[in-house]
């Protein structure tokens, strides 16, 4: 049954979780051996119990992400050698016609069901007892269990008729379905942005319109400053779930709402506020958010060409423990084994979405204060327990956005 594909696939899986359990080894020795003391540029804004926290709370986190690589790993073989999935196929064809779209979907959301479940106990574990050790949960059992009903009800009418779509194309539109997949999916997301905040996030936030007058108007003069058409100040109830802060942008095209969570709200001055929403503005004026969508497009039609080309290859089937060769099939073995592939394509995105950052805290110190936006770096660094000291390679490899101590640097001399 083997082939050389399969040899492919477990090389990279083995180089992919090799990969992923050094780097969280390294960041756990790192963080550790940064424990005792508060970096020099923090030292007068960080008491050492606090990074002594953020120490603590990144090697939990990091632990719990070896458990979750070796289980994914597992998994992964479980389903695709260990002959999961055909033990699913089959189970199916005794209630529909393997070549049917019926077949196909029946399988690809059983496939999601049962991967759902289990990471649900890791899931609960970081929730209820990672989050909450460290003071910042506070989800409950009740709100996490209407939280996962409704996720799964929001699922099922969005993502389900996406999914019955992309099959039909794959039964029916012959060599080119998966273009035309392609097209559907851009359509679809562009659809979903344009209701997501309107429809989806109210049902699982509140949203009330800014109240502090003194801090609307601050944000009111920004927002003239840099010509920007906002569609209301909002305030989310995010502390509801967990104390982390954040702030975004909800719509689609010219007038957006912005979006303030609550807990950023009450923990930082107005003028903190102003910079933080500057640098997101930045992120806005610099097109980033556009870059990042023409860039996960390019992604997914890159994506979408490799499963054109691998459902058409029987090795693809049977390197992966597949007897049955649907291309619903390669769908799903595609979904399963494609994040081993493009796990070494993160360094690179982390990479372009680092650069972005670089130059949203420009335009924030070019449009706002770069000092505020400094004390509400500290401030949020200090109340999420965000590590001072992540390892480098570690950091590089993940991270979305650059260390603590680097940003500052750069916005100090802004
Ligand atoms: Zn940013």
């Amino acid at each position: 049954m083997e082939n050389v594909f399969t040899w492919v696939f477990l090389g990279a899986l083995g180089a992919a979780t090799a990969t992923r359990l050094w780097l969280a080894q390294r960041q756990i020795r790192h963080v550790r051996a940064h424990r005792e003391a508060v970096p020099g540029m923090f030292a007068d804004s960080i008491p050492l119990a606090a990074h002594q926290k953020a120490a603590d709370y990144t090697v939990a986190k990091a632990r719990l992400g070896i458990v979750d690589t070796l289980l994914d790993a597992v998994i992964l073989l479980a389903l695709t050698l260990g002959g999961g999935l055909q033990w699913l196929s089959d189970l199916w064809q005794a209630v529909f016609a393997v070549d049917s779209i019926w077949h196909g979907a029946a399988l690809i959301l059983s496939l999601l069901l049962i991967r759902g479940a289990l990471g649900l106990p890791l899931s609960l574990y970081r929730i209820f007892v990672i989050e909450e050790r460290f003071g910042f949960n506070r989800m409950t059992w009740k709100l996490f269990v209407i939280d996962l009903a409704k996720g799964l009800a929001v699922g099922a009418v969005l993502g389900v008729p996406l999914l019955l779509a992309v099959l039909w194309l794959m039964l029916a539109a012959g060599t080119f379905w998966w273009l035309y997949a392609w097209v559907v999916l851009i359509v679809y997301s562009l659809f979903l942005q344009m209701i997501y905040p309107a429809v989806v996030m109210p049902l699982f936030n509140k949203f009330s319109r800014l109240e502090d007058a003194a801090l609307a108007g601050r944000i009111e003069q920004l927002l003239s400053r840099t010509g920007f058409r906002s569609r209301g100040l909002y305030v989310m109830d995010g502390s509801k779930r967990s104390s982390h802060g954040n702030a975004f942008f909800a719509g689609f095209g010219g007038a957006k709402r912005i979006v303030l969570f609550d807990t950023l709200v009450s923990r930082l001055q107005p003028a903190e506020v102003e910079a933080v929403l500057a640098h997101e503005l930045g992120h806005y004026k610099l097109r980033h958010i556009v870059k990042g969508m023409a860039l996960s497009w390019g992604f997914s039609f890159a994506l979408l060409l490799a499963l054109g080309l691998l459902a058409g290859e029987p090795w693809f089937y049977e390197g992966l423990g597949m007897q049955t060769a649907t291309l619903p099939i390669a769908l799903a073995l595609f979904m399963l084994v494609v994040p081993e592939f493009t796990f070494f394509a993160q360094p690179l995105l982390s990479l372009f979405s680092r650069r972005n950052e670089y130059e949203a805290d420009r335009y924030a110190a070019a449009n706002a204060d770069a000092a505020e936006l400094v004390r509400a770096l500290v401030k949020l660094y200090h109340d999420n327990s965000a590590t001072l000291t992540p390892d480098p390679l570690h950091s590089a490899y993940y991270d979305s956005h650059p260390p603590a101590a680097m940003r500052i640097a750069r916005l100090r001399t802004a």
